[in-house]
């Protein structure tokens, strides 16, 4: 089981499942840790804004388990931090060694690989992508979801945007693809007829196929109920994320509830394994 749901009565599940008060949050957060022994774990967690140290509290009192990502790839990508090379990864992950979390990173566009070794890569306990950055008609790499983004023709965008998340599930090794679904603003009133059941196919059976497991967004509520019954019958994994920075992680109500619909057992979410991540299956 990944919560303690269905230990509950319907109504004491939808309050919880809708959210009502930190308090109840914190007691809803520790029921969930207790009564099915291993507690939900939300998989998008970023520092940017505080400090491991400053986020390990709320991991306690929300009853979940944080997998931490900082971002990583080359200086091209523009964030607080970027992980470019082996060095700056092993700093980060000795910085989390000992903590009660789960170490990952964040990786960006296409060409992350090629910034660090594989051993190094090894120490992380999973890698999380999107596919929110992607080149645009010039070639060159730009953030999605940024003013001024060049998304064009909606139809030919979702050609090229299904295009990128099998590319990047090919040519990288990935534990987790987070923000699955995501639209540019401009296209989300037309999600349901954007995501054909050909395009869902495509992306699903390259997470499938690759072993990357399908990031239920809370902060997104993505992806719709479609999407992840089409995974779900295909044999993918799951995971819950809130993409939280400091003091939002591990708010993850959304994508327990969803989990739950879709009828998802402990069986169904993914975990790390040492000795079958992702980068140690890469090549073989
Ligand atoms: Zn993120």
């Amino acid at each position: 089981m990944i919560d303690s749901g269905l230990a509950l009565s319907r109504r004491q599940f939808l309050s919880r499942a809708m959210g009502v008060g930190a308090a109840v949050a914190v007691s809803r957060g520790r029921a969930l840790a207790e009564a099915s022994g291993q507690p939900p774990v939300d998989f998008h967690v970023h520092l940017d804004n505080s400090t491991i140290d400053a986020v390990l509290p709320l991991s306690r009192e929300r009853g979940v388990k944080f997998g931490i990502v900082e971002h990583a790839g080359t200086r091209e990508n523009v964030y607080p931090v970027v992980l470019s090379n082996d060095a700056e990864l092993r700093a980060y992950i000795a910085m989390l060694e000992g903590k009660p979390v789960f170490k990952g990173v964040q990786a960006e566009y296409d060409d992350w690989p090629g910034c660090f070794s594989r051993e190094a890569l090894a120490g992380l306990d999973y890698i999380l992508t999107d596919a929110m950055t992607m080149p645009g008609p010039d070639g060159k790499r730009q953030k999605l979801w940024e003013k001024g983004a060049h998304i064009g023709e909606a139809q030919s965008f979702m050609d090229r945007y299904v295009d990128w998340h099998v590319h990047l599930l090919d040519t990288c090794p990935i534990d987790i693809f987070a923000n699955i679904t995501w639209l540019p603003q401009e296209l989300m009133a037309d999600y349901d007829a954007l995501w054909t059941p050909a395009r869902m196919r495509k992306v699903i059976g390259a997470c499938v196929a690759r072993g990357a497991a399908v990031e239920i967004s809370a902060k997104l509520k993505l992806p719709r109920m479609p999407f992840l019954e089409m995974a779900k019958a295909a044999g993918a994994k799951f995971t819950l994320g809130s993409n939280g920075r400091y003091p939002e992680m591990g708010k993850i109500e959304h994508s327990i509830a969803t989990a739950k619909q879709l009828g998802l057992g402990e069986a169904d979410m993914f975990r790390p394994v040492p000795g079958s991540k992702a980068v140690e299956r890469w090549g073989r």
